[in-house]
């Protein structure tokens, strides 16, 4: 069954190595709301089938940006349109990414009556050095308070974010991270190593040796330490980033990676379906300005032929922990592509950065911090 992903492109503050889409402006949310809920009228044949009434939605995920920034009213209002068009599957996934400083418990209530079942809180760290060297909007006693008050509020599919490889985060401060989130038997964790993206702020600062650079050596070491003791906690490791106890893994990621058509909304919102690839502007006041005058924003789309699209399948299926399916690149591809799949393994198949079932290709836990760059090599 499809999805929707919607952007929410405003944001407190900014992160200093944040590379996404968003303004630290809020004046225009107002009229944002309006417009977005017109995308929504607009594009309402998107994921429709021939003879279809309403599309049945598995999922609906609010990214950003900062979802949370928005009031209750104004996701209500999202919500009221949405539904003018869709309908829920009974048992569906809906996902509002957050911030601790927006989690009060009165929005926590009030978000709990709401369609929204799974909360992502991106905590990051529970360390205020941490959080000031990254620029994030709220204070470690926030990151601290935001997990019980989630679950008083009756929230049970709870991920949290987490970044390594902070220069100056020893070990043990990660071990603490980790281990806070497991203590409040968090079912999903979702944890990034610090990577330098190019125009962020992080990149001019290390730059101008104002900010200590990035130590890979760090973040492998502390990948591994994550890999140890998630699994000693039940956690199952589906995809390199990714973390969650049986039952709790993300729909909405899992929908994405096996080719499921979605919907994007919102400005630089991706879209997916048949092959075909759409992305909205990303530019919040053209993609308004567009909208009030009763147009779609401008939008760029590609149509993947069979190399990007086995390159994708291969990308991020090496990723999960189920690793390349054979049989269904032989089915789907050709021969031609299986030989060029067999091919590239052997070399990580010798050295045991990957392994062999009768089915699958699998990146061994020894080659999975080298993931991105192991795929890269099957690309054709
Ligand atoms: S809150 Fe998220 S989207 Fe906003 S600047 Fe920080 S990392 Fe980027």
């Amino acid at each position: 069954m499809p999805g929707i992903y919607i952007h929410i492109p405003f944001c407190r503050q900014a992160c200093h190595y944040c590379n996404f889409h968003f303004s630290v402006s809020q004046k225009r949310r107002p009229e944002f709301v309006q417009a977005l809920k017109k995308e929504i009228a607009l594009q309402k044949d998107f994921l429709k089938a021939d003879n279809q009434e309403k599309v049945i939605l598995d999922t609906i995920y609010f990214g950003g940006g900062t979802p949370s920034l928005l009031e209750i009213s104004e996701l209500d209002d999202i919500f009221s349109e949405l539904f003018t068009y869709y309908q829920l599957a009974s048992d569906a996934e809906v996902t509002l990414e957050s911030n601790p400083d927006d989690l009060g418990p009165e929005k926590l209530a009030a978000l709990s009556n709401t369609p929204v079942n799974r909360l992502s809180i991106g905590i990051q760290s529970f360390h205020a050095s941490d959080l000031k060297y990254m620029n994030r909007s709220h204070t470690a006693e926030q990151a601290e308070k935001v997990l019980p008050d989630a679950e008083k509020a009756g929230f049970k599919n709870i991920t949290a974010d987490l970044i390594y490889g902070t220069p100056g985060m020893s070990d043990a401060q990660w071990k603490e991270n980790i281990m806070k989130l497991i203590s409040h038997d968090i079912p999903h964790i979702s944890a990034y190593s610090l990577t330098v993206e190019k125009k962020t702020a992080l990149e001019v600062f290390i730059r101008k040796g104002k900010a200590p650079p990035v130590d890979e050596e760090q973040s492998a070491r502390q990948f591994e330490i994550l890999c140890e003791i998630t699994s000693q906690h039940g956690y199952e490791h589906y995809e390199i980033s990714n973390f969650g106890k049986p039952g709790f893994f993300s729909r909405h990621n899992l929908s994405y990676w096996s080719g499921v058509p979605y919907l994007g909304l919102g400005p630089s919102a991706h879209s997916y379906l048949d092959g075909l690839r759409r992305w909205n502007i990303a530019n919040t006041c053209n993609y308004i300005d567009n909208l009030q005058n009763g147009q779609l924003p401008p939008f760029e789309q590609e149509n993947l032929d069979k190399d990007q699209q086995y390159n994708e399948y291969v990308m991020t299926a090496l990723r999960t922990m189920w690793g390349v399916n054979k049989e269904l690149v032989k089915k789907r591809f050709g021969d031609d592509y299986f030989e060029k799949l067999m091919h590239a393994s052997r070399k990580f198949l010798k050295n045991g950065k990957m392994q062999e079932t009768s089915s699958h290709l699998i990146i061994s836990a020894e080659g999975k911090f080298l993931a991105d760059g192991i795929s890269a090599e099957f690309f054709v």
